[in-house]
């Protein structure tokens, strides 16, 4: 009776958390397709299939930091290897019985030998994982390594960083609590290499306590598992999946390359060689809008990386005007197009999927301020740490033009610089005639 109540309860707890957690998905999924579909990032497929593995999988840029990228090392290996027990544990739970692979293969002695090994793998890759828990707490909270102490992560940021970093804990408990329950009820039947050493702390419990511990720990490894599911699209930590779709789709231009705007060559084009009209493609029907104001106005690989982002601040450590003491973070930036594109989704999502324009947009509003985009220097650097693949930097080039050639609103200087190209060509306030003056004598 025990365990169909059990099996029932599982299928009604795996049906919700399915249930929540594409809610979840989707509602990110949606989100991202807010944005505009103008380019297309599907060109040399393989080169990008290289970047992902390299990349997303091989972790290849974290280690420009080394001892952060071990670690960082430790919890994902750790993590996705973790998860071949639960395929155990889920398959247990739909048909109520107990270790049902291990009992599959008790009696060959090749595959036991395998399953006893794979569990005690999980297990010493558990205790690198608790090592590495423990090592990124405390970089957090004792050391408060600088980088991750920045105003951006006041609030919920760090709150959210804590809570999967006390989940992990949480999640390794339960399972040293299931396997070491089991082995000790079983007389260390299954010859599980951590747990094993562990079985002395349960001595002098009866079976019915070590059953308690064992079901324990099994029913809170589920639970935790369901939980971190749905938490997930709320949570900094999706870039545990969105991680490889952003690599993948990431742009393939040299870092140093700055789009064009059509509309503005083709008016350039034209202003150079007039003669040229007749065979320069037909202006849009429709007025251009430059640059972006809102999330709708970038394109959704902008927004992809929106979410993807880890919060790491890798890219405002190198940010030569945030290390000079500007208001710009390359982090915030990526923090701030994401909140306003969730504000936005949920205003969509409470309207029936109708966008009723709330007076807002990405620029000032709480968001991103005029200070932050005018501190920009182009430089790259926050494009060549991040370790995903994501360009703050694309963001602020198209918000700055939507001020600039929208809003007009430049400072002084940049405006004379501007009347200087658009009238003599160059940046100075000498006629085009003069540029040679300066051989003369
Ligand atoms: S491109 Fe801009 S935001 Fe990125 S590092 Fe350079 S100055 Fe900072
Ligand atoms: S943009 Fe990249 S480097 Fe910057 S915080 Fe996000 S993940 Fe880290």
């Amino acid at each position: 009776m025990m365990v169909i109540l059990q099996t029932v309860l599982f299928i009604v707890l795996t049906a919700a958390a399915g249930y929540f957690a594409f809610k979840g998905y989707y509602r990110v999924y949606k989100n991202i397709m807010l944005g505009n579909k103008r380019e297309s990032y599907t060109d040399q497929p393989k080169l990008r299939l290289n970047n992902m593995l390299l990349v997303a999988l091989g972790q290849k840029k974290m280690f420009k930091n080394i001892t952060p990228a071990i670690l960082h090392v430790f919890i994902y290996v750790g993590f996705t290897i973790t998860q071949i027990e639960l395929i155990e544990i889920f398959i247990d739970g739909i048909t109520g019985h107990h270790r049902i692979l291990y009992h599959a293969v008790e009696n060959i002695a090749f595959l036991r030998g395998l399953y006893v090994f794979t569990i005690s793998f999980i297990e010493v890759l558990s205790l690198f994982v608790l090592v590495a828990t423990i090592a990124f707490l405390t970089r957090r909270w004792i050391l408060k390594v600088p980088r991750l102490n920045k105003p951006e992560l006041k609030g919920w940021p760090i709150k959210d960083a804590t809570i999967i970093l006390l989940a992990e804990l949480y999640l390794l408990a339960c399972i040293f609590s299931m396997n070491t329950g089991d082995m000790a009820l079983h007389d260390g039947m299954y010859g599980f290499l951590v747990s094993g050493k562990l079985v002395p702390l349960l001595s002098g419990f009866n079976d019915t306590t070590l059953h308690l511990i064992e079901r324990l720990g099994w029913w809170g490894h589920i639970l935790g598992v369901f939980g971190f599911l749905v938490y997930l699209p709320y949570s900094k930590h999706l870039h545990i999946l969105l991680a490889f779709p952003n690599t993948y789709f990431s742009r393939l231009n040299p870092k140093g390359y700055i789009s064009n705007v059509p509309e503005i060559t083709r008016e350039i084009n034209l202003m150079m060689n007039p003669d040229s009209a007749a065979a320069a493609p037909e202006a849009p029907a429709e007025p251009v809008k430059f640059g972006a104001k809102d999330v709708f106005d970038l394109s959704w690989k902008n927004l992809l990386d929106a979410y993807s982002c880890t919060e790491c601040g890798r890219c405002s450590a190198a940010c030569p005007a945030n290390l000079t003491g500007k208001k710009l973070s390359p982090r915030k930036i990526m923090m701030d197009t994401r909140d306003r594109l969730e504000e936005v989704g949920r205003s969509i999502e409470a309207n029936k999927g109708v966008w009723n324009d709330d007076g807002k947009s990405l620029i000032e509003n709480g968001y991103i301020s005029v200070e932050e985009l005018r501190a920009c220097t182009t430089c790259n650097a926050c494009v060549e740490e991040c370790p995903i693949m994501i360009s703050p930097l694309e963001i602020i080039i198209e918000l700055r033009r939507n001020l600039i050639m929208e809003e007009s609103n430049a400072p002084a200087e940049w405006t004379g610089m501007f009347a200087n190209m658009e009238n003599n060509g160059a940046p100075w306030q000498f006629s085009q005639q003069d540029r040679l003056n300066w051989k003369n004598g």
